[in-house]
């Protein structure tokens, strides 16, 4: 009559859960971040629902997590009100329909047991089963709107788990309760500061309240016990338990009560002023689920004047090396919150070449009965995407005035990303090329980001119209281009552009700041120094005459002769054969490259 059916668990999942319950990793603690992550989702839903359907949040108005240990019984009770699960999602959503991440997770696991791997667990949609790191028994029952009957699901790790109709009736109204029996060496969780410690710890950006169920040992004038009820929580509740030892006068009891564990201003409310870097850093964990990443930049800003909005926007650590693959799957960069309340991460607020960024944007001037459907039709999106895009290129450009160093590591992982954009992007082509850095003859060995085409453009030759350049696939396959030798001979600098997308940029945009790209591999270079070239290499000759002949005294059994060099641009001097053998060579190359 209760329907209990059993299901088998899909093979990757069964095997996830014999190595979670099976290990010992220090971090298991990261279990209670991943369910009540799964609570601020649910919370999340219900209260989408609720925007378009006053009646969704039905008699269980509160939304909230409550978080309670019986140490009798060894178990740790997760209870939400949030949008909850039918029977059918039950069995779906936690052992029969396969992740898409789970083999990846496993192969992770697997190949290196170390913490930081587990504590990744959220990343591949696979969170709730870090449940098992702690339990050796695990029962969740769901109540759904859309289910006439709350169902509970139950699993001790193994092959199988069990679906019921809950014997209790239903008990929650609406959402989820999850009842872990912890493992004899977990019992640490039961322990209501260490609860609260790590609720704080992992909870601090969920939007819900959250409560831990905690005693307190109050002393009360025994006289003024009776007046000293202190309701002003609603979900209060009070068990009084007398001392063994009656004292005259004061009394000590022991008070259950819930205590809400966190604070519920969001973070992108607060004025930038007020937020400290270990914040945005520690909200940039919880938001892109990357526990022990950091962000390399962020910008904090909000709308000016015509829209109200705010937004936190982040550049990641890294790249994702799947960036071009993936560019026509839907990317779930950015939040979207309308008055405080999630509503999708699924609109694209940024262009594809900006998709990388992470971030949340909270908008005022929606309607909160905002459809995801509908979103596409309202302007201010528009003029928030647009101040986006401006925001992120001021944060690109202040990250590259204020720190070289993080700067290069944006270029190495994100350039190819900016290049994309100067192709895409007519209106932000110009804005982009500025940030644009490549290697060159002038600094081509430096871990820096590169020369930017500004600062080319400032160390060109008075006469100099082009900006030279050369592709390969390396810098150090460039550097052996016989071409090179021929520029900088001269004294010109060199772009090497060693990135496939490079080539597209460029017939994208053939110039900059009116010098034209000009590839020295291709076709005959006018220099157009000529003529001056004779008269400025006496001079310099001249220059440098004490200075050769001294280095010519000390070396003469050395070397053959000393002379002033064209062919170096960066090193103050080489060791080379003699021309006579030097020309010979670069005759025969230059004759094989056709030039
Ligand atoms: P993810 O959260 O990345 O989807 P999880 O393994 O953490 O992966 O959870 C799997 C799914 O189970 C969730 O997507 C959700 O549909 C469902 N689920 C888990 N916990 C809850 C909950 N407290 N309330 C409602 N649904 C839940
Ligand atoms: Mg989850």
């Amino acid at each position: 009559e209760l329907d209990t059916e059993k299901y088998t668990f899909q093979t990757e999942i069964s095997r996830l859960m014999s190595l979670l319950i099976n290990s010992l990793y220090k971090s298991r603690e990261i279990f209670l971040r991943e369910l009540i992550s799964n609570a601020s989702d649910a919370l999340d839903k219900i209260r989408f629902l609720s925007l378009t359907d006053p009646s969704a949040l039905g008699e269980t108005q509160r939304l909230r997590v409550s978080i309670a240990a019986d140490p009798e019984t060894k178990t740790l009770i997760i209870t939400d009100t949030g949008v909850g699960m039918t029977r059918e999602q039950l069995k779906q959503n936690l052992g029969t329909i396969a992740k898409s991440g789970t083999a990846e997770f496993l192969q992770k696991l697997e190949s290196s047991k170390n913490d930081e791997e587990v504590t990744q667990i959220g990343q591949f949609g696979v969170g709730f089963y870090s449940v098992f790191l702690v339990a050796d028994k695990v029962t969740v029952a769901s109540k759904s709107n859309d289910d006439p009957d709350q169902h509970v699901w139950m699993s001790e790790a193994v092959d199988d788990f069990v679906i019921a109709k809950d014997p209790r009736g239903n008990t929650l109204g609406r959402g989820t309760q999850i009842t872990i029996h912890l493992k004899d060496d977990a019992l640490e969780f039961l322990d209501q500061n260490t609860l609260k410690k790590l609720v704080t710890k992992y909870s601090e950006f969920i939007n819900f309240p959250i409560y831990v169920w905690s005693s307190h040992e109050e002393t009360v004038k025994k006289d003024l016990s009776n007046e000293d009820e202190d309701n002003d929580e609603d979900i209060e509740e009070e068990k009084i338990e007398t001392p063994g030892e009656e004292k005259e006068e004061d009394e000590i009891k022991t008070v259950y009560k819930w205590d809400r564990v966190n604070t519920q201003k969001p973070l992108w409310m607060k004025p930038a002023k007020e937020v400290t870097d270990e914040e945005y850093i520690e909200f940039y964990r919880a938001m892109a689920k990357e526990p022990t990443t950091t962000p390399l930049s962020w910008i904090h800003s909000k709308g000016e004047g015509d829209v109200e909005f705010r937004s936190i926007i982040y550049i990641p650590h890294k790249a994702d090396p799947n960036f071009f693959q993936n560019l026509a799957e839907k990317v779930h960069s950015i939040k979207l919150f309308v008055k405080r309340v999630f509503i999708t991460d699924e609109f694209e607020l940024l262009p594809k070449w900006l998709s990388f960024l992470k971030g949340v944007v909270d908008a005022d001037d929606l309607p909160l009965n905002v459809s995801r459907e509908t979103l596409q039709k309202h302007r201010s999106l528009r003029v928030i995407s647009k101040h986006l895009v401006k925001k992120a290129l001021d944060m690109f450009s202040l990250l590259a005035k204020e720190d070289e160093e993080k700067y290069g590591v944006f270029i190495k992982e994100f350039g190819s990303a900016l290049k994309y954009g100067a192709i895409q992007s007519d209106s932000h082509r110009k804005k982009i090329s500025t940030l644009l850095r490549y290697p060159s003859s002038y600094d081509p060995v430096s871990s820096s980001a590169g020369v930017s085409l500004d600062s080319y453009i400032e160390r060109m030759k008075n006469n100099q119209k082009s900006i030279f350049y050369l592709s390969g696939q390396t810098v150090a396959e460039i550097e052996q281009s016989p071409f090179l030798e021929r520029l900088l001979a001269r004294g010109y600098e060199v772009l090497y552009m060693t990135d496939p997308i490079d080539e597209m940029l460029l017939q994208r945009m053939p110039g900059y700041n009116g010098k034209v790209f000009v590839n020295v591999a291709k076709g005959a270079l006018n220099f157009g120094d000529e003529k001056e070239t004779a008269e400025e290499e006496e001079k310099e000759n001249q220059r440098y005459e004490p200075l050769r002949k001294y280095l010519k005294g000390i070396l003469a059994d050395q070397v053959d002769k000393v002379v002033l060099s064209k062919r170096l641009t960066t090193s103050c001097m080489a060791i080379v054969a003699s021309d006579v053998g030097l020309t010979g060579h670069m005759e025969k190359l230059m004759a094989a490259q056709n030039v």
